[in-house]
């Protein structure tokens, strides 16, 4: 479905107006706490923001990639954390393109309705790192069931989740003839499994983002939970990256636009010297340049979105997006809490809470190096680093 400027700035100001009624006090408190925010959560559920992927058949709004990077982009704008809530777009990568009829059918309405949560996607494990080929946690098909052994780390949002995406290894590396080959996808019924087989430890860490570690010791999945064809998750996985990186890159332009309004507004007019720090050019210039780098990332997130919502191939452009806006937003975050001084560091300010949470971007989903190696060897055809 098209979607024009004008609808866009229509969903930018609903989604601005539904954040106005969550506070800064609100992001503060449930930092503090590490407390998971289940009221805003809640409210973009009711709202739809969260469904704006799914089709409208299975009751969502069937919107394009480029609204769902409004919707993601205007929450991190406002000062918000939607790292709670942003997987349900992601996942919808994977999940539209590859779940059957019968799967859509019974996990999309419910999805869309908020009676079911679909934030947590288990990929990351301890000992493979960014190899996903050397994932452990294996998937044996025992008649109508799969039985899951291994561990999980970086599981986020796995406690505030009903169903999970599972990538897991149905035939052992050394029997497939690509490392890639032999790694299936499961949606796995998380409520259903927990204390049978399932066991979700959290992480705390230097963010409010509700991350697990995640054990699998002998959990049994109905078949019928398969994503697509066995040894082909890989691929799924990949097919939804793109979108995930396009959504991270717009939510990235939302915080480094929210740091340069709070710079903007501070340096006009905090004194120091009988007059506005942003009166020194050595306050402006990394204002100025925040912002060229901001809006530079901006037009690579706007093209990726609408090559992807084209159906034209994009990964270049996204994983560029991604890593553009990614850095456009930790030199606002910078710039920021350079310009506001100490009082950067008070957590009244909120600029500090923002500065932790949007450096995140720079390792998950994909750290910066694993870009860089992307486009050295698949568009700029230099040798395989690793
Ligand atoms: C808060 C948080 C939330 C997360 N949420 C999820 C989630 O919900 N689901 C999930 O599956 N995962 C999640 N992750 C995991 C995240 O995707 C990984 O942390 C990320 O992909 C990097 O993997 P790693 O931590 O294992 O780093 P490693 O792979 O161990 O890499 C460590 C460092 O070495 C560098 N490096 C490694 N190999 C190379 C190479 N060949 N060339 C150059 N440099 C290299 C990397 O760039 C990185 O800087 C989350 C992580 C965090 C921190």
């Amino acid at each position: 479905m098209p979607v024009r400027d004008h609808d866009l700035a229509g969903i930018r100001e609903a989604v601005a107006k539904l954040c106005a009624s969550f506070p800064m006090e609100y992001w503060r408190a449930t930092d503090r706490e590490r407390r998971y925010p289940t009221e805003f959560v809640r409210a973009l559920t009711e709202a739809g923001w969260l469904a704006c992927l799914i089709p409208e058949e299975y009751g969502g709004a069937g919107l394009p990639l480029r609204a769902a990077a409004a919707v993601l982009e205007e929450i991190q704008r406002s000062g918000a954390n939607g790292a709670a809530c942003h997987a349900q777009m992601y996942t919808m990568g994977t999940v539209l393109r590859h779940c059957s009829e019968a799967q859509k059918k019974e996990y999309l309405p419910k999805i869309a309705k908020g009676e079911l949560r679909l934030q947590a996607f288990g990929i990351t494990e301890p000992s493979a790192g960014t190899d996903t080929s050397a994932i452990r946690t294996t998937a044996v098909r025992k008649g109508e069931r799969y039985v899951v052994n291994g561990q999980k780390v970086w599981t986020s949002r796995a406690e505030h989740s009903d169903l999970m995406l599972l990538l897991a290894r149905t035939t052992p590396r050394e029997q497939v003839q690509k490392k890639t080959e032999g790694m299936s996808v499961f949606l796995v019924d998380m409520k259903s499994a927990l204390g049978k087989g399932l066991t979700i430890r959290p992480i705390r860490t230097m963010i409010n983002h509700a991350t697990t570690e995640v054990f699998f010791d002998g959990l049994e999945i109905p078949a019928e939970n398969l994503v697509g064809e066995e040894g082909k998750g890989f691929r799924y996985v990949l097919d939804g990256m793109n979108a995930e990186r396009i959504l991270i890159g717009a939510e990235c332009i939302g915080d480094a636009r929210w740091f340069l309004a709070k710079a903007t507004a501070y340096a006009n007019e905090r004194k120091v010297f009988g007059r506005p720090i942003g009166q020194n050019q050595g306050v402006q210039f990394p204002i100025a340049r925040a912002y060229m780098a901001t809006e530079a990332a901006a037009l690579m997130v706007e093209r990726a979105a609408g090559l992807y919502d084209s159906g034209q191939p994009c990964g270049p452009e996204s994983n560029m997006a991604k890593q553009l806006a990614s850095e456009a937003s930790w030199q606002a975050g910078d710039m920021c809490l350079q310009t506001h001084g100490g009082f950067g560091f008070a957590e009244e300010y909120d600029v500090e809470r923002k500065f932790r949470e949007t450096r995140l971007y720079q390792i998950a989903p994909i750290s910066t190096n694993l870009v860089l190696c992307y486009l050295a060897e698949h568009v700029l055809h230099l040798p395989r680093s690793y």
